[in-house]
């Protein structure tokens, strides 16, 4: 049995019931006397799981239909080069620096075109969202990353870019909230924080930067590519497409994403306001960009921090370690983080606090 308090950044916690179930179809999947393990992906039974999964995100996202939802490999990081290979091409990007994981989208655009930085947070170690940008009008996408989830912060407004499409990284918060499809030309998200298992990655792509896709690339690396096929041009990852319809249909029976927004909120409010009544944990970043995916705070010493992490570990909450690039602490609570898991956490930081006053 599954006994502790999950607060990995990712791959991370799943829902128990979706783990459940998996362990209870995985030798037999709806009697067919197979294994999902073990079944082509070019079989009615696939079809029907990757089908299924496409259609309950479209509808539990609200994505309008000129939208091609695609399942693709190499993870969140392989978007970082895949977006200006196919999009870029020689041009000019806007992107905006909010941390860890935008400075390696950075990185790969500029194998591939200009890029403006639009705006940045790095003047203070990245703990607030920038709020003046200055975007190109000519350029051929703006990149944000929407949840930072090493530094703990996250976008609440995304901004206008008039006809430029607007790209989101937004690996650490898709499905934890609304958003409106429609104001992004693209939108990927490794799998392994809020929807499933490691080894896939959701793109929802608008179909005209679809048709951007430039001749002279690989096939593989197309979007065109894997939009046309469905994304069945090669062997998908059956496995991982099959827990995320799973959990899918977990999001759609606990009331769709508005229901889990308004869960998400709570469990947020629950730790922040703790830490911001308490001498002992500061939060690090600034209160009108704090992330509700990601919690990061620190204690007074490292040396407390330390002891706070083993104590922790004792009691039974793993992962709350902050990422090795920053240290701290960090509390991870996305979508499949029940409630009274994250109150027993801070039942326990206040204890923590009483005792080490
Ligand atoms: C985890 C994460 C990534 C990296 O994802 P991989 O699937 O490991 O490549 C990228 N962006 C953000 C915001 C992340 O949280």
């Amino acid at each position: 049995m599954n006994k502790k308090y999950n607060f990995y950044a990712g791959p991370a916690i799943l829902p128990l019931e979706v783990i459940k179930k998996a362990q209870e179809e995985l030798l037999d999947l709806n009697g067919i006397g197979l294994s999902i393990l073990e079944i082509s992906h070019r079989s009615k039974d696939f079809d029907n799981i990757i089908n299924t999964a496409k259609e309950k995100i479209r509808y539990l996202l609200n994505i309008p239909d000129n939208y091609s939802i695609l399942f693709l490999q190499g993870g969140a990081s392989f978007q970082f080069a895949m977006i200006p290979m196919n999009l870029l091409k020689g041009g000019k990007a806007d992107y905006i620096n909010t941390g860890a994981w935008a400075k390696k989208a950075i990185k790969e655009a500029k194998f591939f075109g200009d890029v403006n930085i639009a705006g940045s947070s790095e003047d203070k170690n990245f703990n607030y969202i920038p709020e003046n940008l200055t975007l190109t009008s000519d350029a051929s996408y703006v990149h944000l990353t929407s949840n930072e989830t090493i530094g703990g912060i996250q976008w609440s407004e995304f901004p206008d870019t008039g006809d430029v499409p607007l790209i989101a990284d937004m690996s650490s918060e898709i499905c934890s909230r609304r958003i409106d499809v429609s104001k992004f030309g693209l939108i990927y998200a490794g799998a392994q924080k809020n929807i499933g298992p490691a080894g896939v990655t959701l793109v929802i792509i608008k179909d005209d930067l679809v048709e951007k896709s430039p001749d002279n690339l690989t096939t593989m690396l197309k979007y065109k590519t894997h939009a046309e096929k469905k994304s069945m041009f090669n062997t998908p990852p059956c496995f991982a497409i099959y827990i995320i319809k799973l959990v899918m249909e977990w999001i759609e029976k606990r009331g769709g994403i508005k229901a889990l927004e308004a869960i998400n909120e709570e469990k947020a409010k629950i730790l922040y306001d703790l830490i911001d009544e308490s001498n002992l944990y500061t939060g690090t970043a600034e209160v009108k960009d704090r992330s509700r995916m990601n919690v990061t705070f620190r204690l007074s010493s490292e040396e407390l921090e330390n002891k706070f992490l083993e104590e922790a570990g004792r009691e039974g909450f793993v992962g709350l370690k902050g990422h090795r690039s920053v240290g701290g602490c960090r509390a991870s609570i996305y979508n499949a983080m029940p409630i009274e898991y994250v109150r027993k956490l801070a039942d326990f930081m206040r204890k923590f606090e009483k005792d080490n006053r």
